[in-house]
């Protein structure tokens, strides 16, 4: 097992024990884990950027299959951390064992997926236009273009997915596919998981021959570290996901920067769902029951999870209610945090207090006990639209019916939502003639449009969009899962009139490494269609 030792990962060395400290805590019982953490001082995140820009130079020129072959090492080395890191996690974060078994295979799935994608080649969306020496008024000069990696990025462990959203998460495998150095700032939720996962790819860096730099952990007590991090003339963007106020926050840090960096935050999203009335009367109990295993899954604690639904008010709603009711009560879990727990409960004592709002079922654990359960509550399209909280996330077990009384109601509800992760239909083909209408409106929306399922579940695969218009990210034109989010952490770089020997292989005419590209303004190689 990896001793824990508490202290941040700077390039192949340790950080020093100076800094300001913490521990885990089990959520379950509030008992403090050993060891104690010590937070990075400013001169370790100085440290920490300096040699990962460094690294940036040699780890950018590297073929795709060195990265690959680095990436498929880290995944490697954090699945033969096998009980001993499961332990770990489960004392962290009170999820259960089967949970934590699935994520960490997710995990390294994603890291092998973007070692493929480091392999094959492709994703740097080469680009040849010859030269037309000839051409009339003027000559086209020969030009070709495929995309770089920016330079050493920052990312944020998530703190509701210690494995597959933290520190070998999927910003951090993307960012090492595309070439870019990694600094993680540890999520205060897990530091000895953070640590056990960080020393697996500093081992991993260490022996695919990695240059010094190109992955650093650093711990922080307050905000001063991850802050410090964003605001590093060195750094060239952030991989975020939390509360939508620490992504507007590192954001507006930034953009406040003499040279802004993007930031890619995945913040907050109720992903609301839509019971239309042929599905509500064909289906009404397997939804209900549907539903209620995705809003109480994981404790609520899914940036997917569904926190609103709408419903129409006829007969079958009152049933359908009936058992959504019946199928929420359950016996309370404890949530990651003590102030995801303390949000949760403040968000739904607010709620409960607007008017319009109905509480059907409160099934609330006792606060003592780290216990935090379900609640559902009933409002009408008119009360949600003149309550704006009503449309803001609350991150847990609960979600908001609203029932309508006409078609557009539905349509206005939707036209005003904000920015979503997922937006799901439930309804029999002939609803879906009939509102689509309301599939127009949604798909500007949401990131993902789900038809007779439920939006709790990320498939990892090249078709999938798990992003959205803000505030579900702060740019929806991007994806945090799947092989297009690489291209976050990438940009296109033209070279005009260049002679062969001064070309990468990627855009010789030859194309020796068989990528797909496009030659003169055609597809051209192995692949009929893109494949990221
Ligand atoms: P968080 O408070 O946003 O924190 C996430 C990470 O960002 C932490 O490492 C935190 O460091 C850092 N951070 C936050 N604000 C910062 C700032 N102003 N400057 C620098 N760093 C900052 O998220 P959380 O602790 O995981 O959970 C809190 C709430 O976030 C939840 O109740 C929920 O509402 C939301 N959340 C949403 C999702 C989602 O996917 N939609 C996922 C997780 C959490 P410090 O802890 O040191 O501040």
């Amino acid at each position: 097992m990896t001793e824990l030792t508490g202290l941040s990962l700077i390039g192949y060395g340790r950080g020093d024990k100076s800094g300001a400290t913490l521990r885990g805590v089990n959520p379950a019982t509030g008992e403090q884990l050993p060891p104690l953490f010590y937070g990075a001082t400013l001169a370790e995140v100085d440290a920490a950027a300096q040699l990962a820009d460094k690294a940036f130079a040699e780890y950018s020129q590297l073929p795709g299959r060195a990265r690959g072959a680095f990436l498929r090492c880290v995944a490697d080395k954090v699945e033969a951390l096998g009980l001993p890191l499961i332990e770990r996690v489960a004392q962290e974060t009170a999820l259960p064992a089967g949970r934590i078994q699935g994520e960490l295979g997710r995990a390294c799935a994603g890291l092998r997926m973007f070692a493929a994608v480091a392999e094959e080649g492709s994703w740097v969306d080469a680009r040849i236009d010859h030269a037309e020496p000839e051409r009339q008024p003027a000559p086209k000069p020969d030009l070709r273009s495929w995309l770089r990696p920016l330079g050493p990025v920052a990312v944020f462990g998530a703190s509701n997915f210690p494995l597959a959203y933290s520190v070998a998460g999927g910003d951090t495998a993307s960012a090492l596919a595309a070439g870019c150095p990694v600094v993680v700032v540890a999520h205060y939720a897990h530091p000895g998981t953070a640590e056990m996962v960080g020393q697996a790819v500093r081992d991993a860096a260490e022996e695919c021959g990695m240059p010094e730099g190109v992955f650093s952990l650093l711990y922080g007590v307050g905000n001063d570290v991850g802050q410090a991090l964003v605001k590093h003339p060195l750094l060239t963007a952030v991989g975020f996901t939390g509360s939508r106020r620490g992504g507007l926050a590192l954001l507006q840090l930034a953009n406040n920067r003499s040279a802004p960096i993007p930031v890619y935050a995945e913040m907050s999203s109720v992903n609301p769902v839509f019971v239309l009335p042929g599905a509500l009367r064909e289906r009404g109990a397997e939804i209900a029951a549907g539903l209620a295993g995705s809003v109480t899954l994981g404790v609520g604690q899914f940036c997917t999870n569904p926190g609103l639904v709408i419903l129409s008010k006829e007969a079958a709603a009152t049933s359908f209610l009936a058992q959504l009711q019946n199928a929420l009560t359950d016996y309370p879990t404890p949530m990651l945090t003590a102030s995801i727990s303390k949000a949760y409960r403040e968000g739904i004592s607010a709620r409960r207090n607007i008017k319009g709002v109905s509480v059907l079922s409160e099934t609330l654990g006792d606060e003592s006990e780290h216990g935090d359960a379900s609640a559902l509550m009933c409002a009408s399209v008119k009360a949600f639209l003149e309550n704006p909280s009503l449309a803001e996330e609350i991150f847990g077990p609960t979600t908001l019916v609203v029932t309508h009384e006409t078609r557009d109601e539905v349509l206005q509800l939707a036209r005003n939502l904000e920015g979503q992760l997922t937006a799901t239909i439930h309804g029999t083909d002939e609803d879906l003639r009939e509102w689509a209408a309301l599939v127009r409106i949604l798909e500007t929306r949401a990131g993902r449009l789900v038809f007779n399922g439920f939006p709790t579940g990320v498939e990892v695969c090249h078709a999938m969009v798990h992003g959205g218009p803000f505030p579900a990210t702060s740019d929806g034109r991007t994806t945090s899962v799947g092989p297009r989010a690489i291209r976050r952490w990438a940009r296109a770089v033209c070279y005009q009139g260049f002679p062969a020997a001064a070309l990468p292989a990627e855009l010789l005419d030859e194309n020796p490494l068989g990528i797909q590209r496009i030659v003169d303004g055609e597809l051209n190689g192995p692949h009929s269609e893109p494949r990221i």
